[in-house]
């Protein structure tokens, strides 16, 4: 069987940003026969083809439609995977180069999303994300991955404030700033991402610039049963249904397979490219309107329509057992975790649910379910931000992790392989 653990972190390690991620899916389903549409041009789609579109170069949906059969005419709906490609960091401003003293050179960031500010600190960083410049009238990305330990936030020595073990408010415009090199390299900046995006400094006119943490994913635990590194939350997600969507190869099902990776949900997903957007209903419109289905049909399509936003979960933590709820609390390694949210904050319901857990039942894997604990407000997710656009049956799922959020976060080992295989077998339902 293949090993999903190295192949997770290549694909986790090869995606410092969301650009790097939706162009290594877009590359790898590419491979599988997936042939990339564009958003400017008109669609000629067919049933038995597999297609995949990207927005903003950051967020992107794949679908795969089956063969027509002879007696009905018709696929019965979608069955959709939701996962986002954007994790919480920092972000370079349009002029990041900060003098300070006769020596240090820093690039001036700004927070994108709420990570743990300390977990940043002492550590090699590098940049990654896009450039945009302008070729033959056209402005074209381009995308660029410094791979080179470039810059570190160094935090205060234990000297110069002794009550820094009491916990630390962090100002992110004081304290978190990299330190990149001395005043010598003023203006190395733009030379730096020109010289990687092959163009010259004067021909960037628009730059998606972050910070990401250089460490790789690793396997940890004497038995090796844990697996740590950066952007788990939620790459791990989609890393597991990509491989769950090529797996279910066959076109001979009832149902459109769709993948659905969005941007921006780190920062509440209001973007064109978000999942409050309206992507995915466009995206559906044009495959209705390139089959041909009919108001009437596509409205029982829609309502036999099945969505699984996928994004990873809280495991109950070694050292704080007490946040957990008393009973609805996953442990790593111990399967798929469905969420749910008494303010349905997470979409599962009785209904979406029974199909998660039955789902799970036909894979043979194990399965878990979280809630917050009462008195704790929790996060958001995909799963009810999609439903303003597109209302369709929704579970929340995820897989369980520690220190979600941080710079470094925790999973276990074998989780990834009972999503894959769960999520197969949603898409081969
Ligand atoms: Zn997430």
């Amino acid at each position: 069987m293949k090993d999903y653990i190295e192949s997770l972190f290549q694909f986790i390690d090869g995606s410092p940003t969301c650009y790097q991620a939706v162009d290594r899916i877009g590359k790898r389903l590419a491979q599988a026969g997936y042939r990339e549409l564009s958003e400017k041009e008109p669609w000629q789609i067919a049933a038995g083809e597999r297609y995949y579109v990207k927005r903003n170069d950051s967020s992107l949906i794949a679908f795969s439609i089956p063969k027509q059969k002879e007696t009905e005419a018709l696929s019965k709906g979608f069955h959709i995977v939701a996962a986002h490609s954007d994790s919480p960091c920092f972000k370079l401003k349009e002029k990041p180069e900060l003098t300070v003293e006769k020596q240090y050179l820093k690039w001036n960031v700004e927070k994108y999303g709420g990570m743990i500010l300390s977990s940043w600190l002492d550590r090699p960083l590098s940049v990654a994300g896009r450039v945009v410049v302008k070729e033959q009238e056209k402005m074209v990305t381009k995308l660029v991955n410094i791979e080179r330990d470039v810059a570190v936030i160094p935090n205060l020595a234990i000297h110069m404030n002794r009550d820094m073990n009491k916990g630390v408010e962090y100002n992110p415009q004081i304290d978190m700033q990299p330190c990149v090199g001395s005043i010598g390299d003023q203006g190395g900046y733009l030379k730096l991402l020109a010289e990687e995006a092959g163009v010259e400094e004067r021909d960037i006119l628009g730059q998606d610039i972050f910070l990401y943490n250089r460490d790789r994913c690793k396997r940890v635990g004497i038995e090796e049963e844990w697996i740590c590194g950066p952007r788990l939350d939620d790459l791990e997600c989609v890393y597991g249904a990509l491989e769950a969507l090529l797996l279910s190869e066959s076109l001979s099902g009832d149902y459109i397979n769709m993948l659905a990776v969005f941007d921006n949900e780190e920062v509440g997903s209001g973007t064109k490219q978000g999942a409050d957007s309206t992507f995915l209903k466009d995206v559906l419109a044009r495959i209705r309107s390139g089959l041909h289905i009919g108001e009437e049909h596509y409205q029982c399509m829609l309502a036999d329509s099945f969505l699984i936003s996928a994004d990873n979960a809280h495991a109950v933590h070694p050292n704080h057992p007490e946040k957990a709820d008393p009973e609805n609390k996953p442990y790593l390694n111990e399967g798929i975790v469905i969420k749910f949210h008494g303010s349905q904050r997470y979409a599962t319901d009785a209904y979406s649910a029974a199909v998660m857990k039955d789902i799970c039942h036909q894979a043979q894997v194990p399965y878990q379910v979280y809630a917050n604990r009462s008195d704790i407000i929790g996060g958001s997710t995909l799963g009810n931000i999609l439903m303003a656009q597109v209302s369709v049956n929704t579970v929340d799922i995820g897989l369980p992790q520690l220190a979600m959020h941080s710079a470094c976060e925790t999973a276990g080992a074998k989780d990834i392989e009972y999503l894959i295989r769960a999520l197969q077998a949603f898409y081969q339902r």
